[in-house]
C-alpha cells in the first residue's frame, strides 16, 4: 500500500516524501482510512510504530479541507500526551507534516515559564499539543477554551495512568464538546484503560500492531556473559572497537547512569546521562547533542528514555538487563527501525541470568552468547 492509496492530499504527501517516508507503516495503513472517515479509533500501538503520523495526518487533512476555518481563532484539535519529551516530539512531527499547509499548532507542557506559552495561545492556534497538568492549569486560568474541539487524541493512555494523570484527564474531558472525533492510543490495555476507552469512545474501530513480544529481524542481538565489575571495561572496548555512530546505553539506576557517563568520559568517549534527577533543560540539551551527533553515546534509565525518538540509532546496549522482559523489547526496538539494520548488546552477569531466560521466552528467540 502507498500513501496515495490512502487518499492523502498533496501538501501532506509532499512533506512525507521529503521526510523520506516511502510507504505507510502498518498502524498508518490500518488507522488512517477509518480516521479519515471520522470514526473514533482505539489504537493499540507503542512508540516507534509510526502512530503519531497515523493520527496527525487525518487531523491535518480534515482541517486543511474545512472551509473558513482559517478565520476562526478557536483551538480545533487537541492532543494530550503524558510527558514533555513526547509532547515536543509530537509537535516536531506536526511541524513537518503541516509544512505545506496553512495550519497552525503549538505545544504546552509544565516545568517551564507559562508566559511564552500564553502569548502564543493568544494568536490563532488550530492544533494544541499538551501535557495534562499544564493544560488544566491554563484552562483554569482562562487562557484555553476547548469548547470548539472537533478532534481529540489521547496518546499513551496507559502511561498516563502510570504517571497519575488520570484525575487530570477526567477533569479535562467534560470541557470538550460531545460531538467530536476521538482517537485513543495505548500500548497496553489493562482493565482500567479499557474502561476509560469505553467511556469516551463512540463505536470505535480497533486497530492493533506488533505486540510487545516481537523483535524485528533487522536487529542483530548479542549477549555477553560478563561479571558485574568487568562490565565497564567491556563497554569501553566495544565502543572503541565498533565505533558506532550513535549508541544508547541503558542503566537500571540513575546513579549507575551517572557512573557510566563518568567512566566513559575518563576513557575519552564523549557521553552524557539522562535520568529523572536531571533538570528538564539538562535532559533536553543532552538529547539534542545526541541527535546532532555531538555526543555519540547517551546513557539513560528506562523512564528517562521513554518516548525518545532518534532515527538511525545504530546500537543499543543493555548495561544492566531489565527485570521485566517486555522492557528489553522496548529498549532494543529503538534500533533497526524503518528497515535500517541495528545492533543490540546485552551484558548479563551471573545473577541476571534468570532475566535472560524470561527475555528468550518472551521473544521466542535464543540469543547468541559471547563470552
Ligand atoms: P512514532 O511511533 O510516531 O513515534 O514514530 C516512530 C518513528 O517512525 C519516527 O521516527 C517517525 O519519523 C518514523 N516514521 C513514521 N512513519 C513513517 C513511515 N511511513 N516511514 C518511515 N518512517 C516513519
Amino acid at each position: 500500500m502507498t500513501f496515495q492509496d490512502l487518499n492523502i492530499i498533496e501538501p501532506i504527501l509532499k512533506a512525507l516524501y521529503e521526510k523520506g517516508y516511502e510507504n505507510p507503516t502498518p498502524i498508518q495503513e490500518q488507522a488512517i482510512p477509518p480516521a479519515m472517515n471520522k470514526r473514533d479509533l482505539l489504537g493499540l500501538a507503542q512508540t516507534g510504530t509510526g502512530k503519531t503520523a497515523a493520527f496527525a495526518i487525518p487531523i491535518i487533512q480534515h482541517l486543511q479541507q474545512e472551509k473558513n476555518f482559517v478565520n476562526q481563532k478557536e483551538i480545533k484539535a487537541l492532543i494530550i500526551t503524558p510527558t514533555r519529551e513526547l509532547a515536543i516530539q509530537i509537535c516536531d512531527c506536526f511541524s513537518e507534516y503541516t509544512k505545506y499547509t496553512t495550519i497552525k499548532h503549538t505545544v504546552i507542557f509544565g516545568g517551564v515559564n507559562q508566559l511564552p506559552q500564553i502569548n502564543v495561545l493568544k494568536k490563532r492556534i488550530d492544533i494544541l499539543i499538551a501535557t495534562p497538568g499544564r493544560l488544566l492549569d491554563l484552562m483554569t486560568q482562562g487562557f484555553i477554551k476547548l469548547d470548539k474541539i472537533q478532534y481529540f487524541v489521547l496518546d499513551e493512555a496507559d502511561r498516563m495512568l502510570d504517571m497519575g494523570f488520570i484525575h487530570d484527564i477526567r477533569k479535562i474531558l467534560p470541557k470538550l464538546p460531545k460531538q467530536k472525533q476521538t482517537l485513543f492510543f495505548s500500548a497496553t490495555m489493562p482493565t482500567s484503560i479499557a474502561a476509560l476507552s469505553r467511556s469516551i469512545l463512540n463505536n470505535p474501530v480497533r486497530v492493533e500492531v506488533s505486540p510487545t513480544s516481537s523483535v524485528v529481524d533487522t536487529i542483530q542481538q548479542t549477549v555477553y556473559f560478563v561479571e558485574k565489575q568487568e562490565k565497564k571495561d567491556l563497554l569501553i572496548n566495544l565502543l572503541k572497537k565498533q565505533r558506532p555512530s550513535s549508541t544508547l546505553v541503558f542503566s537500571r539506576t540513575k546513579h549507575g547512569a551517572d557512573k557510566i557517563a563518568k567512566i566513559l568520559c575518563k576513557a575519552g568517549i564523549n557521553s552524557k546521562a539522562i535520568h529523572g534527577n536531571k533538570s528538564q533543560n539538562a535532559r533536553q540539551s543532552a538529547l539534542e547533542d545526541f541527535k546532532s551527533l555531538k555526543i555519540r553515546v547517551l546513557i539513560a534509565t528506562d523512564i528517562a528514555a521513554r518516548g525518545i525518538d532518534i532515527n538511525q540509532l545504530e546500537l543499543v546496549i543493555n548495561y544492566d538487563l531489565p527485570e521485566v522482559a517486555e522492557t528489553y523489547v522496548h529498549r532494543i526496538g529503538r534500533t533497526g527501525r524503518a528497515g535500517n539494520l541495528g545492533m543490540a548488546f546485552s551484558f548479563c552477569s551471573q545473577e541476571e541470568q534468570p532475566y535472560l531466560k524470561d527475555i528468550q521466552k518472551l521473544t521466542g528467540k535464543k540469543l547468541t552468547v559471547t563470552y
